[in-house]
């Protein structure tokens, strides 16, 4: 097999030693004459997978006994409603940092149900930039402080979580969930669609603090939209072989060393992208320094005629899906977990070239 150099934002490069596994348990899981895909949900074996995620998960988030997970359909953006749905009544107040498109998506969901507070907003410059916790001006009793982690379209990333007077955060983590050791303690809720960092497209990751979770409105909400519902049980059909390749994602990511190897492994790729943007003035960092994301990096080149030869020149390398999202152009290299540094040092050479040819 000859795989490219994928710097997809997402659905994102998968580690080849789990879709060798995958495709073994698509075929056949464990000798039982069936793939794992036509196995009931409520069968010992399916039940396992689930159960050993969790725990894997409880383990590399460092999340002891005080969360429930669950392995949900309906992608990220399904959350940005089933978050205030749950908890954001009409006569009370939430804050969303809004720190680009996603926020703004979360912020727009959350206005159906309750009042939504700006502590701070980047819209001015382009989203080019995160808050400091001096800049956040947050509302008087918010029910939570709603985040975006990672901004995916932006390429800017929170340093650490924002700081809230002990107002639980809810964190929109779909573009850097698993990349780095979390303060778990500071979350209410932390949600993710997989197909970034932990697998394919299809399941939802969604952790809840039990106590938070005490909290939920279950009046009116219907109950597939109620995370009491899915804390409890497996409730309905899960996306059983998404949820089976999140675990071997999640042995895989044991195996590596945990969150603490990821954050190292992904600070030195991205370390080596940046190096090579700051070099002079061909290149330019799309967003300010402080803020950069280690796992999306954006910049620009000269023009937009030497953004498209770059993108052509770079599929000739074997360097692909490096376009910026539609609504902000440029070049967006995704450096996920799963990007082996060997990509990015690729990467890095033909930046190099390609400046020497056309700077
Ligand atoms: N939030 C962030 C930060 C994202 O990057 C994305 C998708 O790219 C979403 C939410 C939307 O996720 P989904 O497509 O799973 O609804």
């Amino acid at each position: 097999m000859n795989r490219v150099h994928n710097f997809s934002a997402g659905p994102a490069i998968l580690p080849v030693e789990v879709l060798k596994k995958a495709t073994e348990g698509l075929l056949e899981y464990k000798n039982k004459g069936r793939s794992i895909a036509e196995m009931s949900h409520r069968s010992p074996e399916y039940e396992a997978i689930d159960q050993q995620a969790k725990s894997r998960l409880t383990e590399l988030l460092g999340l002891g006994d005080d969360f429930k997970i669950m392995f949900l359909q309906g992608g990220a953006s399904s959350q940005f409603m089933m978050a205030p749905y749950n908890f954001l009544r009409e006569d009370q107040t939430a804050d969303y940092i809004d720190t680009g498109r996603w926020s703004n998506k979360a912020i727009k969901e959350a206005k159906l149900f309750g009042n939504v507070h700006r502590p701070y907003s980047s819209s001015d410059s382009g989203y080019d930039r995160v808050p400091e916790n001096h800049e956040l001006d947050l509302s008087d009793d918010p029910v939570y402080v709603h985040f975006t982690s990672n901004n995916t379209v932006a390429g800017t990333q929170f340093p650490s979580e924002p700081e809230t007077d002990g107002v639980p955060l809810v964190c929109d983590a779909s573009s850097d969930f698993l990349s780095r050791p979390i303060d778990a303690s500071r979350y209410g809720i932390i949600y993710a669609g997989a197909q970034k960092n932990v697998g394919p497209a299809g399941v939802t990751i969604v952790i809840i603090r039990k106590d938070f979770l005490n909290r939920a409105n279950t009046e009116n909400v219907p109950t597939i939209l109620q995370y009491q519902t899915h804390t409890e049980k497996i409730f309905n059909t899960p996306p059983a072989f998404n949820v089976y390749m999140v675990n071997l994602v999640l042995g895989w990511i044991q195996d590596k060393g945990g969150l603490a190897h990821f954050k190292q492994y992904n600070e030195e790729k991205a370390g080596l992208l940046y190096d090579e943007i700051d070099k002079d003035d061909f290149y330019r960092g799309a967003v300010e320094k402080d803020s950069r994301s280690i796992m999306n990096a954006t910049f620009r080149l000269p023009s937009e005629e030497l953004e498209q030869q770059f993108l052509e020149e770079a599929e000739e390398h074997d360097l692909y899906t490096l376009k910026g999202h539609r609504s902000v152009g440029g070049i967006r290299a995704s450096m996920y977990n799963a990007c082996p540094r060997e990509s990015v040092e690729t990467l890095v050479n033909f930046m190099d070239d390609f400046r020497a040819q056309n700077g």
